[in-house]
């Protein structure tokens, strides 16, 4: 048996984030999981909370995989500043937040990992969510950099792409995506959400999950700075 190496995922309550808590043990993995309950990663003191949490529970940590999140689609001029805020905050700051405050154990394993759960958005954007793909663009920027500070430390960082994703995230949309496009909400998934999509259909929040096992795991180590996308060819066009 190998050494056993310790996980902080965040967002792990529900969708993505519940998955990636649940796949990573079976391969060794000792995973400290948080949501809104153990911190509000909007600020930093919520981001420091679970970062030390994390090292008194298993006095390392070998990886940190930011997943948390949220959406709000609306048009830019009625975009709410408070949401623009928000998502910011949870889906860019956090990230740096957590990279900064776990930066001295993650160097001390010299194999440490940083694994955003970023999104097709991060690559591409869509009307309505200024906010989102604003925030999600900015942390495959903050991944690049994390790859580049970290690489005499061992440290990689990637950002798993994903096209959309069978989460309450997704599901709770339809409503909000229905109105923005003046459209019946059982047109939304096929001509919204999927349209863009070669291939037409959500992924499972366990495919994400095993992506990101791939990534904490030996074979890995070659995939930092970069997107990993898992977009069912959106970007190729
Ligand atoms: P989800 O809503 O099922 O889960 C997100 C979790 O993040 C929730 O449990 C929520 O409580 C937590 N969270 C949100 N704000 C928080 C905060 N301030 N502090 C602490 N926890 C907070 O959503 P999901 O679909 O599993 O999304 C996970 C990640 O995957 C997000 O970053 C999302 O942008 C990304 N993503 C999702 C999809 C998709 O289609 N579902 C596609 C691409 C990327």
């Amino acid at each position: 048996m190998g050494e056993r190496r310790a996980a902080l995922v965040t967002g792990a309550a529900s969708g993505i984030g519940k998955a990636i808590a649940e796949r990573l043990p079976t391969d060794g993995w000792d995973v400290h999981p948080v949501d809104l309950r153990d911190g509000d990663l909007t600020t930093r003191e919520g981001n420091r909370a679970v970062v030390d949490a994390a090292l008194e529970r298993f006095g390392r940590l070998d990886a940190v995989v930011a997943n948390a999140g949220f959406q709000h689609i609306a048009p830019i001029e009625d975009f709410p500043e408070d949401h623009w805020d928000a998502l910011v905050g949870v889906l860019l700051t956090s990230p740096f937040l957590l990279a900064k405050y776990a930066w001295s154990a993650l160097r001390e394993r010299g194999d440490g990992r940083f694994v955003a759960v970023a999104s097709a958005h991060a690559l591409t954007a869509s009307p309505f969510k200024a906010g989102y793909v604003s925030a999600k663009h900015g942390v495959l920027g903050l991944v690049k950099t994390i790859a580049l500070e970290g690489a005499e430390h061992g440290i990689t960082a990637s950002a798993v792409c994903p096209a959309y994703v069978r989460t309450p995230l997704v599901e709770e949309q339809i409503a909000d995506q229905a109105r923005a496009y003046d459209l019946p909400e059982e047109r939304v998934l096929e001509d919204v959400i999927l349209e863009r999509q070669a291939v037409k259909r959500l992924i499972e929040p366990s495919e994400v999950a095993d992506v990101v096992a791939f990534l904490l795991g030996p074979s890995g180590r070659s995939i930092t700075g970069a997107p990993l996308v898992m977009d069912l060819g959106w970007t190729a066009r």
